[in-house]
């Protein structure tokens, strides 16, 4: 089944993008359309047969075509196939040129071809000033990311299992990221076959990623992957930026999109992926203004976007590792996992918490291939049919049953309380009841995995003093969260006894700013900050309110714009 990313939507599901909203996907902009946008942008030619874009190679921009015509290609399983006939009128380009990314297909002038070209800050420049129009462009730039994601065209091609905990790491990173990419199993396709061969891959090297640039990499980390695709690139030093934001969660997201709308230098750092928990949630059903639900992905990728159009620089992966306050001679430096530096002139931490393990001896075995910590798609398609276990009892929990419940033969929901209504929303457990192939365990834990390999066989648990075993492959967590406060343990920031930031008159004593802390100029939102709610609504909240303290506190800088007068 096709699953939409941005909109969540599973309907129309055979049909393709292309096929259902092409008209959006591939609009004509009107001759006084083009006359008030040219002053973006400059004049190009193309000769026949020349490439206005190429895979894996950084573009100038976005083109209006004034004159001439331009086939756009993909590439998918090793064939090329025209996506459209651009001509006068129409634009080439998707988001990747909104960004500054290089290109995901390959474009060709088929006859003498004038464009205009407008580079991405021009662009998002255009998008701002010409609301209407600008709203056109922009959805037909998302539109035409999610025809490549469907079929993955552009992006790398992992070749490995399925099931292999590297393979699952680097999809997870690139879905999670909105980047499209092809899977390839070596045992079933010919073509993963030969790739092996033809880079003479030893078993133990897999799974490999061959780039679009060529490039093949040998079961790289997410940075590395991250750089050969063209997602990250170094970061300046010496760039002093208004405010880095550590996290892109919901609640740090809401600060890029507040901040950068109202003209703040923005740098936005994360070490996984856009979206945070909310974006591995496959259904929020509580958020304002989505009466039927909206899938976390579908609700942060339009937060990414909207963030990336303001003109906010978001990284990922990058991870903070910790921070040094300003002296005379310079602002905040914050040191990476990257063993980068950037220097800014307030931070702000919304990095979030992360998930609670179980307490059994061999867990690390089978997390990256049968233990899980969230569901999406790609999860629920690796235990389609199948019977899985989930653990925990809040609402993340009830939601992830309920999805599962769709796609998994059975599910079994382990509850160490005597009830789930004590910590789970009514709607979820009304829910969870009406559901035939789930069934309650409550008193009971999880006492031991088996298995080999990295792969789980059977999972054992003790409920109300009696020992059961069943035989599975999948096991989902959701046992709450800790917060991601570890490094920031040296850094003088004060936190409470469970190591969440203490903000307010909490943190500083002065209190009139409610999330900063005892560190001025450091402020703190959302699911870390001590005593949040921890809703997607309310770090949304607290991501736009900490805009208006940070205008506040860079108002009273030194003319130097370091330390504060
Ligand atoms: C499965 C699930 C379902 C949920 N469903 C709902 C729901 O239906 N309704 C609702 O209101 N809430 C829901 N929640 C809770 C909601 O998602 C959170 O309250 C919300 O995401 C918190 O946002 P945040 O931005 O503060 O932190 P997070 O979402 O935790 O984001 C923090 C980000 O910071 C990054 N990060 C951490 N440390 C560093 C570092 N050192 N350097 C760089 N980056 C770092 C992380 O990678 C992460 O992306 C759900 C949570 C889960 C797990």
């Amino acid at each position: 089944m096709r699953h939409n990313w941005q909109s969540g939507d599973t309907s129309m599901a055979n049909q393709s993008i292309i096929e259902t909203r092409r008209y959006q996907m591939f609009p004509t902009l009107l001759p006084e359309e083009i006359e008030r946008v040219r002053r973006f942008g400059e004049l190009r030619s193309f000769a026949p047969g020349e490439a206005l874009a190429r895979v894996g190679e950084l573009g100038p921009g976005l083109m209006i075509i004034l004159s001439g015509k331009v086939d756009v290609f993909q590439t998918h399983g090793g064939e090329r196939s025209l996506i459209v006939t651009h001509q006068t009128g129409s634009f080439m380009g998707e988001l990747a040129q909104l960004g500054g990314r290089p290109a995901l297909v390959d474009a060709i002038a088929t006859e003498p071809v004038e464009v205009i070209v407008i580079p991405p800050a021009q662009l998002r420049a255009l998008l701002i000033a010409e609301a209407e129009l600008g709203e056109r462009i922009m959805r037909a730039l998302i539109l035409r990311r999610m025809g490549l994601l469907e079929t993955g065209a552009g992006g790398p091609i992992i070749v490995g299992r399925a099931d292999n905990g590297d393979v699952l790491r680097l999809e997870n990173f690139l879905s999670r990221n909105g980047h499209p990419h092809q899977r390839l199993d070596p045992e079933t396709d010919s073509c993963g076959k030969v790739l092996i061969e033809k880079f003479s891959v030893l078993p133990d090297e897999l799974p490999i990623v061959v780039c679009p640039n060529g490039k093949v990499l040998r079961n790289p980390t997410e940075t590395e992957l991250a750089r050969c695709v063209g997602l990250i690139s170094p970061l300046d030093p010496d760039q002093i930026h208004d405010v880095v934001v550590v996290g892109a969660g919901p609640a740090g997201l809401a600060t890029a999109v507040y901040a950068a709308s109202e003209g703040l230098s923005v740098l936005v750092l994360d070490c996984r992926a856009f979206g945070g928990q909310a974006g591995a949630s496959a259904r929020i059903e509580n958020y304002l203004g989505f009466p039927t639900g909206v899938s976390g992905m579908a609700l942060m990728g339009r937060a990414y976007n909207q963030a990336i159009k303001f003109g906010a620089d978001i990284v990922i992966p990058c991870e903070a590792q910790s921070f040094e306050t300003p002296t005379a001679e310079r602002p905040f430096q914050l040191r990476l996992a990257s063993e980068e530096r950037v220097s800014a002139r307030t931070v702000v931490l919304a990095c979030g918490v992360r998930y609670r393990r179980l307490d059994v001896p061999n867990l690390s075995e089978f997390e990256m291939t049968s233990v899980h910590y969230w569901a999406s798609p790609l999860e629920a398609n690796l235990c389609a049919r199948q019977e899985v276990a989930l653990v925990g009892a809040g609402n993340s929990a009830g939601q992830a049953t309920v999805y599962l419940a769709s796609r998994a033969k059975k599910v079994w929901l382990l509850a160490r309380g005597g009830s789930l209504e004590a910590t789970m929303s009514r709607y979820l457990v009304d829910r969870i009841r009406g559901l035939s192939n789930v069934d309650v365990l409550t008193n009971a834990e999880v006492t031991g995995l088996e298995g080999s390999n990295g792969r789980l066989e059977a999972i054992r648990w003790r409920q109300n003093g009696v020992d059961e075993r069943c035989e599975l492959r999948h096991l989902f967590l959701f046992i709450g969260a800790d917060p991601n406060t570890n490094w920031l343990r040296n850094s003088g920031l004060t936190l409470d006894d469970k190591g969440f930031v203490l903000t307010g008159a909490n943190g500083n004593g002065s209190g009139p700013k409610t999330l900063e802390t005892n560190i001025a100029g450091v402020f703190a939102i959302g699911d870390v900050r001590s005593g949040s709610i921890k809703r997607v609504a309310a770090s949304v909240g607290e991501g736009a309110q900490v805009v208006a303290a940070l205008h506040s506190y860079l108002a009273d800088l030194a003319p130097t714009g370091i330390a504060r007068a």
